[in-house]
């Protein structure tokens, strides 16, 4: 479980996500909670491309919704060689401590200053961008030039394009570089998914994605508890979410663990707001005992704007 007092004594620190760092176009690094120290960020998602419109979207914010569809149309390249470059110069000032001589980065606390990972997420769905593969490529490739060994990659998704034979292969390139993969699961049941998620991708398409990786390969499950228009979710769509999560397992899908989550930024519809430390520990208590598998809780922070 997540412990708070070293995140309460730096809130600021912690809730500051920015994506940008040093004018880099792609990479920047954050002090991470669920990282548990820094995680390199690699923005491949400049746009906010994402198929997902989460009524929690913490990046974009309600006015850039709207933006982001027409935005789909017309996806820039990613320069691979200037991504290469920012996040062998971020890994390096990580790695040998110039990071925690610059900026907000200073105050970072010492048992945070460690780097955790190098995650492709960044403002919208990594997996939809048609250079994927290429940027797991490029990280495994500096992670590996600077000796990087316990630096994991990471990519957190919303398992909607898991089942694509590019984002397959570069999956396994991932795991075979430390990788682990975040898919997101944020319900139990269709109805409750199109409310907090609003896709057009099935629900069944997100738990069939989810069970055949996860028989593969050790998956992370992220889920976001939140309260609409002041309710928490419901015994029947807690009670619905665990046996998804018991499915995965008894079909032979292994689940690492459980991030369970909350709202720490503005949102982008404001009926959506952070559930209380109180009743994020109790349901992963519940979760826990129901599951018999570890699960990780970051509370919320007060609402912004
Ligand atoms: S999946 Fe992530 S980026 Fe996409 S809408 Fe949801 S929170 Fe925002």
């Amino acid at each position: 479980m997540a412990s708070s007092s070293v995140f309460d004594k730096n809130i600021q620190l912690i809730q500051n996500h920015s994506r940008t760092y040093s004018q880099q176009q792609y990479v920047y690094p954050v002090v991470s909670r669920r990282s548990r120290g820094i995680s390199i960020g690699i923005n491949i998602s400049p746009t906010g491309l994402c198929n997902f419109h989460c009524v929690y979207c913490q990046v974009l914010g309600e006015s850039r919704l709207e933006e982001t569809q027409r935005q789909r149309a017309n996806l820039p390249a990613i320069a691979l060689d200037v991504l290469e470059n920012e996040l062998r110069q971020t890994l390096t000032a990580s790695l040998n401590g110039e990071l925690f001589r610059q900026g907000t980065f200073a105050q970072t606390p010492q048992a945070m200053r460690r780097v955790n990972d190098i995650a492709l997420s960044g403002n919208g769905e990594p997996t939809l961008s048609p250079q994927f593969h290429q940027t797991v490529q490029v990280a495994a490739k500096v992670r590996k030039e600077l000796n990087a060994a316990d630096v994991k990659l990471v990519v957190i998704t919303n398992a909607t394009q898991l089942q694509r034979p590019e984002i397959s292969a570069a999956m396994d390139l991932l795991f075979d570089n430390h990788g682990e993969v975040w898919a997101k699961l944020d319900a139990g049941t269709d109805a409750y998914y199109q409310k907090i998620d609003r896709c057009s991708v099935s629900f069944d398409t997100i738990i069939n994605n989810i069970t055949a990786l996860a028989k593969r390969r050790p998956l992370v499950i992220q889920t976001m508890l939140l309260k609409l228009h002041g309710e928490s979710i419901s015994d029947k769509e807690l009670r619905a979410y665990v046996e998804r999560i018991q499915k995965i397992c008894e079909s032979g899908g292994k689940i690492q663990r459980i991030q369970l989550y909350t709202i720490a930024r503005k949102t982008a519809e404001k009926y959506a707001e952070p559930l209380d430390n109180a009743l994020l520990d109790a349901i992963a208590k519940r979760i826990r005992n129901e599951t018999r598998l570890l699960t990780e809780t970051f509370y919320g922070m007060e609402k912004s704007g």
